[in-house]
């Protein structure tokens, strides 16, 4: 970064330093070097300066946003069980609710110098849920008028998204906004599922499936549901202690949910890491015997289908020379958002092509590809003959 820019975004950090309290807990000159050092990043996008954190840093999780007086954590991480019939007791002493783990992409909507905006999980401002909030959750204007310290996290799930190729088998067109969690600024908690769940009713904002609450002792109706959830392709659940004091948020998903993930992933595999796959295949193991859903011809008929029948589509792409992409759409209510998410890709080294664009019954409706280059030359480098040593 030129020297005069460095400057001008340290006097910034400095102002907004001075209104944060909760920042105030680092020394100013950690969070400067912090700047020089790429950790802390300038956020474009906002009427008031902000930054977000590129990584976890000194108690705060990767994708926390600062803004004059205002800190919003990054959306922590779930911890996932593997076994419910163990998993569930050492982490749950007594009731707790089960809300459909919904497979979309996570944002954090708040309201900064006097906009609502969508945070992603890495803390950018998501052009996209910014320019399509007003269409599923009206009354948020009402909503942060009564309270300007929550933070209401949510997940954008559909097959008209911009970011994952995964959705609600129940979702056939657009996105839907599910709002799961509501994050107090001023106190630095979530608030209690029921005190929640009341809130998003009063405001109409809509929820994933919410079930229970369950006890720990009995997880026969749990177990019933998941098997609804596995019948029906939905991703699992987040169970969620009715008190903190009683127990922490865990996460557990369905084996179907793992063949979709495998399915999605690994004509990809270059852009991911390896142990993505393995990671999915020993749950989807582990789940299906507690389930007692067997091993049997039809899984294994299942299984090979979604890993290798898009595969072998990439490999015919890539053995005729055409890089490995993926085709998204998605619909915006006004143009300046397209250009917005044009932009945040170009920042998050994301290559797209705008395959096709049309305003149809209000939306700007829009086809683009995601180019994958290193999943590219993964499969390609293969096909051209060359050796590895593995
Ligand atoms: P995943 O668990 O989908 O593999 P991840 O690796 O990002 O994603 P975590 O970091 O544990 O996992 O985050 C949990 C994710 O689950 C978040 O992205 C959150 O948006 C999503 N989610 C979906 N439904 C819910 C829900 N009802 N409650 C909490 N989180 C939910």
């Amino acid at each position: 970064m030129d020297p005069q820019e460095l400057s001008r975004q340290k006097e910034l950090l400095k102002e907004v330093y001075a209104t944060c309290s909760r920042l105030k807990k680092i020394p100013l000159n950690d969070l400067l070097s912090a700047l020089e050092e790429g950790k802390i990043l300038y956020l474009e996008g906002l009427a008031v300066p902000a930054f977000r954190l590129k990584r976890d840093f000194r108690g705060l999780a990767a994708g926390t946003v600062v803004a004059p007086g205002v800190l919003i954590e990054g959306f922590p991480h779930i911890p996932r069980i593997f076994v419910l019939k163990t998993g569930i007791p050492r982490y749950l002493h007594g009731p707790f609710y089960a809300e459909e783990k919904i497979e979309g992409y996570n944002v954090r909507l708040a309201r900064i110098g006097g906009e609502i905006k969508a945070f992603t999980r890495r803390g950018f401002v998501c052009p996209f849920a910014t320019d399509r909030w007003p269409d599923f959750l009206p009354r948020l204007p009402d909503f942060f008028d009564e309270f300007p310290s929550y933070v209401i996290c949510c997940e954008v799930a559909g097959p008209e998204n911009p970011f994952v190729t995964e959705w609600p088998p129940y979702i056939k067109e657009d996105v839907r906004f599910f709002c799961f969690d509501i994050w107090d600024v001023s106190t630095e908690r979530f608030l209690k599922p029921e005190e929640k769940y009341a809130l998003l009713r009063r405001f109409s904002f809509p929820t994933p499936e919410i079930s229970g609450p369950f006890s720990p002792e009995e997880l026969k109706p749990l177990e019933e549901l998941l098997l609804r959830y596995e019948e029906e392709g939905r991703e699992g659940v987040v169970l969620k202690p009715l008190s903190f004091k009683k127990g922490r948020v865990i996460k557990y998903v369905t084996p179907a949910s793992n063949v979709s993930d495998l399915r999605v992933a690994f004509p990809y595999l270059g852009e991911l890491d390896p142990s993505y796959v393995v990671h999915r295949l020993v749950r989807m193991a582990i789940s299906r015997w507690e389930l007692g859903l067997g091993f049997d011809e039809e899984f294994y008929q299942a299984l090979g289908a979604a890993i290798f029948e898009e595969t072998s589509r990439v490999l015919h792409r890539v053995a005729r020379g055409e890089p490995v992409e993926e085709v998204f759409r998605v619909r915006f209510r006004r143009e300046e958002a397209l250009e917005a998410l044009i932009s945040h890709f170009r920042t998050a080294q994301v290559r797209i092509e705008i395959r096709r664009k049309e305003w149809q019954e209000g939306y700007l409706r829009v086809t683009f590809a995601k180019i994958y280059p290193k999943a590219t030359s993964f499969w390609a480098s293969k096909l051209q003959g060359l050796a590895q040593i593995d």
